[in-house]
């Protein structure tokens, strides 16, 4: 099946003629059109416009054109503005807007001659963990648990849609936004590869802002090969993004030949709780034992901060949110609500627009800006961020990469982790560190619970050194030997 090709050898299968670029993206067309009326994993397919590209793909390759990505279908978040391809970010109140602009990341994936099969389905403004947030419904995850195939479980947030779609294979790969966890979460709910670069590797310009200092573009993919071919087009300096680095790309895809030999892999000793799972314990000592088979050495490491991490975190990204989201006033962008007056205008369609999470994020936002508690919540959140920071600085003096589980669980069902805000927000814990620090980090899948659904591992790397990351990915890939499928998926 065209479908289950990996990135790798669907570049070498276009370029030895074994299939058109055309035969790629209708097979993904086709798959879309079977599993997302379930999935519910696209908001938006742009048939028309992925034929075209994959026409053109087709003639590149005729041409004996060898860029990174001729010909590959993807699905693109629906928080990258794609120029005249309607980008919602999840939310009503941004349902009539059609991007006169085409984001950075995904300008540098075109250019790379990739295919885009529509915008995939993400929580409002990116705001969750389940895509229960978003406006245009819920995501359905592809897996299912083995005891119960009847429920309906989430495939993590908020990059829920390109999570599953790439898992049902009806995309190879796919982009995402990293705030707080959300490449990562969704990678480890779905089987996948997701990585979330250091903070300036890829552009923010065009992505739909949620958490400025926080967010992150990155990549989804079913290999580490294939997100480090990903991340290599989507990355790379862009004047138009004042904080993105001015540093070359490096070759990712050779550094998952590096192996680890020699490495030395931080196990920080804040992330093991007392009330952490078994399953997610022993998944964690047996990529110890990997690793460590691999020839790297394991050295006990602390992060003493880790545990105001998340407090930290639910501070600064609802702030930065309440501030990017003003902008949302019915004047200049999407939805418009009938007012008596200016004032009134602004309030109905906000009101109208935004759905209850975000909500919720924009009044916590104000009320940790405002100027009775700025020095309160906002000022000292950011000092603990300094401090977290720190923690990986020292660590980073001693190892080269970090080991530790993605996410506390594997999927929850639909509804579940829904009546409390906090539950929800605990899912971020291992996540959040990496976010606050800029630091690169990737979500490997490494095993399956007692249910049979997938578990990541995740690798946390110093800034700018994303080519350690994918050395150590690419090991636990090989040990973990990770061949488990969905149950929904393309030809399944
Ligand atoms: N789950 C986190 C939140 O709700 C992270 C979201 C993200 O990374 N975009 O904020």
């Amino acid at each position: 099946m065209l479908t289950d090709l990996t990135i790798a050898a669907a570049r070498d299968g276009l370029r030895a003629k074994e299939f058109s670029a055309v035969d790629l993206t209708m097979a993904h067309l086709h798959a879309i059109e079977a599993l997302n009326p379930r999935l519910n994993a696209f908001i938006t397919v742009s048939h028309a416009r992925a034929v075209d590209q994959a026409r053109a793909a087709d003639v590149a390759l005729a041409a004996g054109e060898q860029r990174a990505l001729t010909g590959i279908p993807l699905a693109i978040k629906d928080l990258f503005c794609t120029e005249g391809v309607r980008t919602t970010a999840g939310s009503k109140i941004l349902a009539p807007f059609v991007p006169p602009y085409e984001s950075t990341v995904t300008a540098n994936l075109l250019r790379d001659g990739a295919v885009f099969l529509g915008k995939a389905n993400l929580d409002e403004f990116a705001m969750g963990s389940s895509n229960m947030t978003s406006a245009y419904g819920p995501v359905e995850n592809p897996w299912k648990r083995r005891q119960d195939d009847t429920a309906v479980l989430v495939p993590g947030g908020s990059s829920g849609g390109s999570a599953a779609a790439v898992s049902a294979r009806l995309a190879m790969g796919a982009t995402g936004t990293d705030t707080g966890g959300s490449i990562r979460q969704p990678a480890s709910f779905c089987g996948l590869v997701g990585v979330k670069p250091t903070y300036g590797r890829c552009s923010r310009w065009g992505v739909v802002a949620f958490a400025s200092s926080l967010d992150h573009p990155g990549p989804f993919a079913r290999t580490v090969q294939d997100s480090a071919i990903l991340l290599g087009s989507m990355a790379g300096h862009d004047p138009k993004d004042s904080t993105s680095a001015a540093l070359a790309v490096p070759d990712f895809e050779a550094a998952c030949r590096r192996g680890v030999k020699g490495l030395r892999i931080g196990i920080p000793r804040e992330y093991r709780s007392d009330g952490m799972p078994v399953e997610i314990d022993a998944l964690w000592q047996q990529g110890i034992g990997w690793l460590r088979a691999a020839g790297a050495e394991i050295v006990d490491v602390s992060l003493p901060h880790t545990r105001y991490g998340l407090a930290t975190y639910y501070i600064v990204a609802p702030a930065e949110a309440s501030s990017n989201l003003a902008r949302y006033d019915g004047v200049r962008f999407g939805a418009r609500e009938k007012g008596l007056d200016l004032r009134d205008l602004y309030e109905r369609t906000r009101a109208e627009g935004f759905g209850a999470e975000v909500r919720r994020r924009i009044l916590i936002g104000t009320y940790v800006l405002s100027a009775g508690y700025y020095d309160a919540y906002y000022l000292r959140a950011q000092k603990i961020r300094a401090l977290i920071l720190k923690d990986f600085t020292d660590a980073f003096g001693k190892v080269d990469a970090l080991l530790a589980p993605t996410a506390p669980s594997a999927a929850f069902a639909q509804g579940e982790n829904m009546d409390d805000p906090i539950q929800m927000y605990l899912n971020d814990l291992f996540t959040v560190p990496a976010n606050l620090a800029g630091v690169p980090a990737a979500s490997v899948p490494a095993g399956l619970d007692a249910n049979g659904l997938p578990l990541g591992l995740q690798v946390i790397g110093k800034p700018f050194d994303e080519e350690t990351v994918f050395a150590v990915s690419a090991a636990i890939e090989q040990a973990a030997s990770f061949t488990a499928l969905p149950s929904l998926r393309a030809g399944g």
